[in-house]
């Protein structure tokens, strides 16, 4: 059968051809509109010429005059780029205009025609072609993750990429490409069928009888009758229990990965332009969109095509999903920034589309933090499609549609595609294993099947709709049906009563390298989240008390450039230099713009003259300076003293003691207030260690758990010194080891429960994982890790392979370990892997918890030169903190105290009295009103009665959603505020006429 098809039929589709005229003009350097494009002289082309360096872009006009003999058959024009079969996307691509300069159809190595109207008498095309270079090629069907220079535009050089192969006009039989859908259809079912089944044996009987017809060397006039021998088989309707599958066109680009986000514009046009052309020559053809982003850059870049997508999705055919600004990673980012993730992304589909029905769609992101499912459903997303889990490696989950669960029991209705993919080729085999691999049989008889290349292989192909539209009911096949996911989740709703759940987390056991990877990259998200909680806070209060002007633009623009870079490959760190650098000055900008807005707004609050006010953006008190004002300081009492004894040097203010040895680790912590011990019994604190650190595969991505066996400690002294600094002791110990350096600094300051540290590196490792850890005298079964509006737990021990699964994982600013009534915080300003583990035994030295912050790695793929360079980690270990204590030495080591000149005290514009409600996010509200917002959380995971009060005038406060839409009646601010254990609540307040003078700009 396979030797019939690709020797005979496959060819016979194109029954006859003439070559095609090539003209061409390589652009220098970066990408041309095509005015400008084709202002410049294109040359003749051949076959065989080797064309494009790499991330180059080649204009070619490519015409064909359409034979006498053909005119009135279908016709199509084939160009031959010089594709790589091996792969969809990740390579070249190009699109093809009309001369008109209108957008038609991209060319993609599994869609290499273009089509031909009919009746022409010729046909031309101007084709942008893309010479994007293979960074991950295939051998043998497996992904070879190979160091390359070509991930940076410095370093890819100029050699030529492609060659031309034969670009020419076929006549098309359709016959035989009809035959081609049943044969392969048919085959491949009777292949998954179990031998003793007679379905199976009908369909050989069919497929003989089919092939006994055909005439393989008149393919055209014998096609028909080998089309009929099979009708009888596959009009043979499925049985009643089949699994139906609701199939979605669908392309899973990645906004940035192995090329930079101005490829991704250009593939997002690309397989917009083939999606619309599919969708007008096949109306069953439903295709869903993620990425408020990617429609915005299409917005801009290609208007045709966006307001030819806007038409089909009037008609309900065009979907977007997901709602977010980008798939984004939702490990790292803070909680608001997944805030404005789901806002930015659903303004702009409210915007631009009116109502857009709410799924939340996130296939491929690393994993799932608990707080999601509480985001989500304050966005106003109930439904949520993911699929990543599939790819851990250790456990099977257990479901594929169930309730997910939240840390604050918020609960989305969550759908794993069972085929186990979201880019499915609508193979038998696609179709039959999403069947099969159905986890909730019995109780729900449906998945999701997304279909279509991703990353610029084109998105769904006809051929698949076509393979789809014989799988529709067919007997021995799960029913495929063309439909949208909503469809999907409203029958699932109705048909699944009583789904399982899933509580807290969805950890995918793989890919544990993200949380470390491009660590400038990571210090960049956390600054700037950090800078735009300040920025907001400090221009809404200049806006309300000072009447300057809100500077809603630029935050608007600012929060989109950083939304962009936590999407699912750039926060982690796994994508070429290219993207990595433009992140780095992307993250420098912003920070400085924002850093402008703070002092400006400081200057309108604070007002002129002397003074030496702090204006503290935790919204803790500290210094005496309560949360979210600015005030005077009160000078802390107290003195650290710093001496040597008996070859330790002892750092002690009172509060906490730090004996550091010789070898510059610290041998003791002492919590002089409870006389208890944090580090002793020979164990070494802030004690760095080395790590070999090569996966087997997926270098940027992979930590592989073998690391653990090969740690050698970085404890070799180049210098030491004791450096007294005001109210602060420090001791300062240089180091050297491989061909790097690193300096470190302990630092105790008057009155502080807490010991800082810093680690200055000079990075220049390959395959090598630092960390730093704390084998800290607790022992305790679990630890708590900060993740967004909240924590979560995880366990120290390996009981389960679900807890050893989790060997690193990811924290926000803190984690901590505690025996009842005694803790301690590890707190961090630019760190998330961290690995908690239960070390030691009661009998040989007691039990220990080790805390260990993964500092830096030195992956080589993508990225060659990853995390080469200076770093500065710092962090801190707050002794006899409880989950409190934690939280707010979280917000204290990151959030800035900036003095002001000005002597004016600005008290909160709203504050909760009682326990645990944090708030997180005061701004002005989008809609420009003039109101303002304030987001709080619980934070301890217990039900809190506070009071909240605001300082100003205000007609009225009342509960919103996310999109800051009201959800209640105005609140009777005298009486307490009920909030569940980690509730996320967003309040609207409506100031008084007498506060409310000027419009914001
Ligand atoms: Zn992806």
């Amino acid at each position: 059968m396979n030797r019939t098809l690709t020797s005979y039929i496959y060819p016979a589709v194109e029954a006859a051809s003439v070559a095609a005229e090539c003209t061409a003009w390589e652009a220098p350097g970066e990408p041309v509109s095509f005015a400008t494009a084709l202002r410049n002289r294109f040359t003749p082309r051949s076959p065989g010429d080797a064309w494009g360096a790499p991330w180059g872009t080649t204009w070619l006009s490519i015409r064909a005059d359409v034979p006498v003999e053909w005119r009135g058959r279908r016709t199509e024009l084939i160009v031959e780029l010089g594709f790589n079969d091996e792969m969809e996307g990740f390579q070249v691509e190009g699109i093809a205009y009309a001369e008109s300069g209108e957008a038609v159809k991209a060319l993609n190595p599994q869609s290499r025609w273009l089509p031909v109207e009919v009746g022409a008498l010729d046909v031309a095309y101007i084709v942008e072609a893309a010479s994007n270079p293979v960074l991950l090629p295939k051998v043998q069907d497996e992904l070879v993750f190979a160091p390359t220079p070509l991930g940076d535009p410095a370093t890819a050089g100029l050699r030529p990429q492609y060659v031309l192969g034969n670009s020419r006009l076929a006549l098309v039989d359709e016959g035989a490409r009809a035959l081609i859908h049943d044969l392969e259809v048919l085959s491949e079912l009777a292949r998954s069928l179990p031998a003793e089944s007679a379905r199976r044996w009908e369909i050989l009987v069919a497929l003989e009888a089919s092939l006994n017809v055909l005439d393989v060397h008149d393919v055209g006039a014998t096609s028909r009758a080998a089309r009929q021998a099979l009708v009888a088989v596959l009009d043979q309707p499925a049985v009643g229990s089949a699994h139906i599958l609701n199939a979605i066109g669908h392309a899973h680009i990645d906004s940035a990965w192995l090329w930079p986000l101005r490829e991704t514009r250009r593939k997002v046009a690309r397989t917009v332009a083939n999606v619309l052309q599919l969708m007008d020559e096949d109306p069953d053809l439903l295709y869903a969109m993620s990425s408020a982003q990617q429609f915005a850059w299409l917005e801009e870049d290609h208007p045709d095509l966006f307001r030819r997508l806007s038409a089909r999705f009037a008609e309900g055919r065009f979907l977007p999903v997901g709602g977010m600004w980008v798939e984004s990673d939702v490990n790292m980012p803070s909680g608001e920034s997944l805030v404005r993730q789901l806002v930015t992304g659903t303004r702009y589909f409210e915007e631009k589309f009116g109502d857009v029905a709410k799924v939340g769609w996130l296939p491929d992101s690393f994993g799932y933090s608990a707080a999601l499912p509480q985001i989500l459903k304050l966005a106003g997303y109930h439904r949520f499609i993911t699929q990543k889990i599939s790819w851990n490696t250790t456990n099977k989950f257990p479901h594929h549609t169930f309730w997910w669960e939240g840390i604050d029991g918020s609960r989305v209705l969550t759908h794993f595609p069972s085929a186990d993919m979201y880019n499915s080729n609508v193979t038998v085999a696609d179709v039959a294993h999403a069947a099969s691999n159905f986890a909730d049989k019995g109780w729900v008889n449906r998945s999701v099947l997304p279909f279509g290349f991703g990353d610029g292989g084109g998105g769904p192909t006809r051929e698949m709709m076509e393979r789809a539209a014989r799988m529709r009911d067919l007997e021995g096949s799960a029913r495929v049906e063309v439909s949208s996911p909503v469809k999907f989740f409203d029958q699932v709703e109705q048909e699944f009563a009583d789904p399982q759940v899933w509580l807290g987390e969805m950890y995918l056991e793989f890919h544990r390298g993200i949380y470390t990877s491009q660590a400038r990259t990571k210090c960049g998200n956390r600054r700037v989240e950090q800078l735009f909680r300040e920025a907001e806070l400090w221009a809404t209060q200049a806006r309300v008390r000072a009447d300057q002007d809100y500077p809603f633009h630029a935050l608007e623009r600012l929060w989109q450039e950083v939304l962009v870079l936590q999407f699912h490959d750039v926060l982690p760190g796994t994508s070429i230099a290219w993207v990595h650098n433009e992140a780095e000055q992307t993250y420098a900008r912003v920070e400085s713009e924002l850093v402008s807005i703070v002092e400006s707004s400081l200057v309108a609050l604070s007002g002129p003259g002397p003074g030496a006010s702090i204006a503290n953006a935790s919204p803790f008190a500290r210094s005496g300076v309560s949360g979210h004002s600015i005030s005077t300081p009160v000078v802390r009492d107290g003195a650290v003293s710093a001496h040597s004894s008996d070859g330790l040097v002892i750092l002690d203010n009172g509060v906490v003691r730090v004996a550091i040895a010789e070898d510059g680790t610290v041998v003791e912590l002492t919590d002089l207030q409870r006389s208890r011990r944090v580090i002793s019994n020979g164990d070494r604190g802030n004690l760095l260690r080395i790590y070999r650190d090569v996966p087997t595969k997926w270098d940027a991505w992979d930590i592989d758990a073998g690391y653990r066996a090969t740690g050698l400690d970085v404890d070799s002294v180049v210098s030491a010194r004791i450096e007294e600094r005001g109210s602060r002791c420090a001791f300062v110990v240089d180091r050297a080891f491989g061909s790097s350096t690193a300096s470190q600094e302990i630092v105790v300051t008057a009155g502080s429960a807490q010991v800082d540290f810093t680690t200055r590196v000079d990075w220049h490792e390959r395959d090598r994982l630092l960390k730093v850890e704390f084998p800290l005298a607790l022992s305790t079964e679990r630890w708590a890790a900060e993740t967004q509006f909240g924590h979560t737990y995880r366990t120290t021990h390996t009981n389960t392979s679900w807890d050893t699964a989790k060997f690193e994982a990811c924290a926000h600013r803190w984690v901590h370990v505690g025996e009842p009534g005694y803790g301690v915080a590890v707190i961090n300003d630019r760190t998330y892997g961290h690995s908690v583990r239960r070390v030691g035994s009661r009998d040989s030295g007691g039990i220990r918890t080790s805390v260990e912050l993964s500092l830096v790695r030195g992956p080589r793929y993508p990225d060659p030169k990853a995390d080469q360079g200076a770093h500065t980690f710092r962090y801190a270990v707050h002794v006899g903190a409880d989950i409190e204590d934690a939280v707010r030495a979280g917000y204290e080591f990151t959030d800035s105290a900036r003095e002001v000149s000005g002597g004016t005290p600005v008290p909160a514009l709203a504050e909760f009295r009682g326990r645990g409600v944090v708030i997180d996010t005061v701004k002005m509200a989008d809609d420009r009103s003039g109101d303002f917002i304030v987001r709080a959380y619980e934070s301890l995971g217990a039900r809190q009665e506070v009071q909240f009060s605001v300082s100003v005038d205000a007609d009225a406060v009342y509960d919103v959603d996310l999109l800051e839409n009201r959800i209640c009646a105005d609140l009777d601010l005298t009486q307490s505020l009920t909030f569940s254990p980690f509730q996320i609540r967003t309040f609207r307040v409506e100031l008084s006429d007498a506060e409310r003078n000027f419009e914001g700009g």
